[in-house]
């Protein structure tokens, strides 16, 4: 047993059983023993690679998106260019690099990240150093939300805390972390039904309940509505709501068991597009898509970036940068060009948003 699994255990035998979200922030979070607090976890040699760490070109079309946000919000003379849980800095490197096509938007924006763990914000740091750019940090989302803003966000709903509830002839039962018989931590379920939940429950099905990433696009669509501009969620998961167990703890790129290694395995949940949609529109937001990674970057010009690039480069760089750009598009139900999904939440003011024109229903004839 790791340390904080021990800490787990001991939390539990003083005040019973835990939810999942508790066990979640803990494992992610714990100041001490938490994922993202004692480690960089991204790339080949650790334990998951994500978009920004595949291609430039995921960062440098991202950036291309925000200065033509810039552009549609009538050009302000500031406004701020938020990331929100940036991993490595590589997506607001790239964004930043791209972003030098348009001087008066590079002039304009100033950078903000809202990063938690103090090892990644050295990294990000470090990253950035040669962008140009001054970041400024901030512990929380409503720290960095000021004035127009443009705000971008890859796989960090997925690291969110949430609940889930269990169907049972009784109704909606809530599913705990408690010991087993030898001591060790294990799922159960409430004793009582949890009756604030009134979705009819289906025996057996697990429904999740997603509140923290549901106030973060929230937050910041309340944000955009008021001040102007846009934020942009890119993460796993359906467009349409169901119920499941989405929970998964992975560790060296293959899955691993969610209780084994609490805080030294990363821990995630799949993204709910339906509802966190309605959470935009719910405070006043438009909302665009959810629509796919691949539909997403091809409408961006993925394509015509990879050839640009693939001009000045090296046979053996061309070849590197060209199954990059297919693996950030690639379609099966797991592939990341599908599973994937990318979600505007914006100013309703603004004329629709590039990237998410694909998906105009056919005109009726
Ligand atoms: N966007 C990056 C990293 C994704 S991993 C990429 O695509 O590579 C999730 C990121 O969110 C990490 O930087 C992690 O430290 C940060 N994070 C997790 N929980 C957070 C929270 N509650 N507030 C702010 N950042 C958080």
């Amino acid at each position: 047993m790791n340390s904080l699994a021990q800490e787990l255990v001991e939390l539990i035998r003083q005040e019973g059983p835990i939810s999942i979200s508790r066990y979640m922030a803990l494992c992610l979070g714990h100041p001490r023993h938490g994922y993202y607090m004692k480690q960089d976890p991204f790339g080949a040699d650790g334990d998951f690679t994500t978009s920004p760490e595949i291609s430039q070109i995921f960062g440098e079309l991202i950036g291309l998106w925000a200065a033509s946000i810039w552009q549609a919000m009538g050009a302000p003379a500031s406004v701020r260019l938020i990331e929100i849980g940036p991993g490595r800095g590589t997506l607001m490197q790239d964004m930043l690099r791209a972003a030098r096509a348009l001087p008066g938007f590079r002039d304009a924006l100033s950078v903000h990240l809202v990063e938690t763990s103090p090892v990644l914000r050295e990294r990000q740091r470090t990253t950035l150093a040669g962008s140009g750019a001054t970041p400024q940090w901030h512990e929380r989302i409503d720290q960095a939300l000021e004035g127009p803003a443009i705000v971008v966000a890859n796989e960090f709903l997925d690291a969110l805390p949430l609940d889930q509830f269990v169907g049972t002839p009784e109704g909606w039962r809530e599913r705990l972390i408690g010991l087993d018989g030898e001591g060790r931590l294990a799922f159960g379920l409430a004793a009582e039904p949890d009756n604030a939940v009134t979705v009819a429950a289906p025996i057996g099905a697990v429904l999740e309940q997603p509140a923290v990433a549901l106030e973060a696009v929230a937050a910041v669509a309340r944000h955009v509505a008021a001040e102007g501009g846009a934020g942009l969620f890119i993460d796993y998961g359906p467009t349409c709501s169901g119920f499941g167990d989405t929970l998964q703890a992975m560790k060296r790129h293959a899955f691993v068991d969610v209780l084994a290694e609490p805080g030294d395995a990363d821990l995630t949940v799949h993204v709910d597009f339906a509802r966190m949609a309605q959470a935009g529109l719910a405070v006043g937001a438009a909302a665009h898509g959810a629509v796919t990674q691949r539909d997403f970057l091809l409408a961006l010009g993925l394509q015509q970036r990879l050839e640009a690039l693939s001009r000045r480069a090296t046979p053996a760089q061309a070849e590197a940068l060209a199954s990059g750009a297919e693996r950030l598009i690639e379609t099966g139900p797991t592939a990341m060009g599908e599973l994937f999904k990318v979600l505007a939440v914006a100013d309703p003011n603004l004329p629709p948003l590039p990237g998410f024109d694909l998906h105009r229903l056919p005109e009726q004839g």
